[in-house]
């Protein structure tokens, strides 16, 4: 088994957090911005360095490229984002493209030639912070959301997508959609569990299904002083005791059934009214499409239950569903046996939060490789990472892209 140069991963890793610092020691690097461009540009120049070419989609996907013997085969392909939230991290999304730059570097150190041509790729806008949706240029390259649309996007001050990438000179020629022989994406897990199992490493199998659903409420506003209590169609005690029986709801899926409500709204509120109308929004995730159903059913059953015992009007409709997403199987097989004949201690995990390599998923053999982070922490000035296991998931990446690549 390879190794990888874990120290100097992590000072390339500390170099990119030196492009555009935020206050409490993370990262400002919004998509297609003049920061942006600037932590693309440090990662051109190390590319370069290592003689790899460099090319740019029309969506402004870069790509690094190290030919192979025979570079007229599909390239297998590593890497994720260098775009941040507004107060980000230093790893998060960092960690994969750097970590492919590692296993460049350290190929070419140990004289290593792989049959494929193998490429690092920067996806474009993968935080959706500047603009929605996030994995935009992800999700432009498998197919999933048209150029045009792409391109007209525009972000809270009005500038589109196409300006922007105009602006930063990455409005490529690069055809989207090219063939790949394979995609592997490292990040941190941006949870807790690898950090609670003491595990450096994380097996991932796959992405999880999310269900959005927008619940609106209709009772009668009346007077808080005047209208005694069996008598009121109150929209917010309705609310309540169905968020504590969607709490509950999670318990009978537990633990991968995971129930949040994010957002809450008691329209025209006002503190000696009842409310007459409230509006939430409900997350629902789980690893399999069955079950999601089932918490979606579930949760619409308790929904109307409870409405009409109160007398209150509800409607419920999905916003947004997206299907667990299994990766492929032998990727997933070529991480294992890497990280096994590193004797690294690991476990398989589902991902938690959305990435690039969902999208690939539908378009080459694709996996993941998790690293713990700090606290579980991201999206988050503080995320923070061990060198250790830094070093760690690069040494499981070098591997397992070395076995793809140099498959016959
Ligand atoms: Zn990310």
């Amino acid at each position: 088994m390879l190794k990888c140069n874990g120290e100097r991963l992590w000072d390339s890793l500390m170099q990119m957090a030196k492009v555009a610092p935020t206050e409490k020691g993370g990262n400002c690097r919004l998509a297609l911005s003049a920061e942006d461009r600037a932590g693309r540009e440090l990662f051109t120049l190390w590319c370069r360095d290592l003689g790899m070419d460099i090319r740019v989609d029309s969506i402004g996907n870069l790509f690094a490229r190290k030919a192979g013997r025979n570079d007229a085969l599909p390239p297998v392909v590593m890497g994720s984002h260098l775009d941040t939230q507004p107060k980000g991290g230093r790893f998060d999304g960092i960690y994969g493209v750097l970590a492919g730059l590692e296993v460049v570097r350290s190929l070419k150190e140990q004289g290593i030639e792989t049959a494929r041509p193998l490429e690092i790729a920067v996806w474009t806008n993968e935080e959706g912070a500047r603009f929605t949706p996030a994995m935009l240029g992800s999700a432009v390259f498998t197919g999933d959301l048209a150029l045009e649309r792409a391109l007209a996007i525009r972000d809270a001050e009005g500038v589109s997508v196409a300006q922007a990438l105009e602006q930063t000179g990455y409005a490529g020629d690069l055809p989207l959609g090219r063939e790949f022989d394979a995609y592997f994406e490292a990040h941190i897990e941006q949870g807790p569990i690898l950090e609670e199992a003491g595990l450096p490493v994380g097996v991932v199998t796959g992405g999880q299904a999310i269900c959005w659903l927008d619940i609106d409420v209709q009772g009668v506003p009346a007077h808080a002083g005047t209208t005694p209590m069996p008598l009121r169609r109150d929209a917010l005690f309705g609310v309540g005791e169905m968020i504590t029986a969607l709490e509950q709801l999670s318990r009978d899926f537990a633990p991968r059934g995971l129930v949040t409500v994010g957002q809450l709204s008691i329209a025209r509120s006002s503190r000696n009214t009842i409310p007459g109308r409230v509006a939430f929004t409900l997350d629902l995730r789980h690893h399999e499409d069955g079950q999601i159903a089932a918490m979606e059913a579930s949760a619409r059953d308790l929904i109307a239950a409870i409405a009409t015992r109160r007398g209150l009007d509800v409607t419920v409709e999905r916003h947004w569903l997206s299907p667990a997403t299994p990766f492929d199987a032998d990727c997933i097989a070529a991480v294992k046996r890497a990280v096994e004949g590193l004797d690294y201690p690991h476990q398989m995990i589902v991902s938690g939060a959305g990435h690039d390599a969902i999208h690939l998923a539908r378009h080459c053999p694709t996996t993941m490789v998790f690293i713990p982070c700090v606290g579980g922490l991201s999206h988050n000035e503080a995320e923070d990472a061990l060198p250790d296991d830094v070093t760690k998931g690069c040494d499981v990446l070098l591997n397992a892209v070395l076995s793809r690549a140099d498959r016959s």
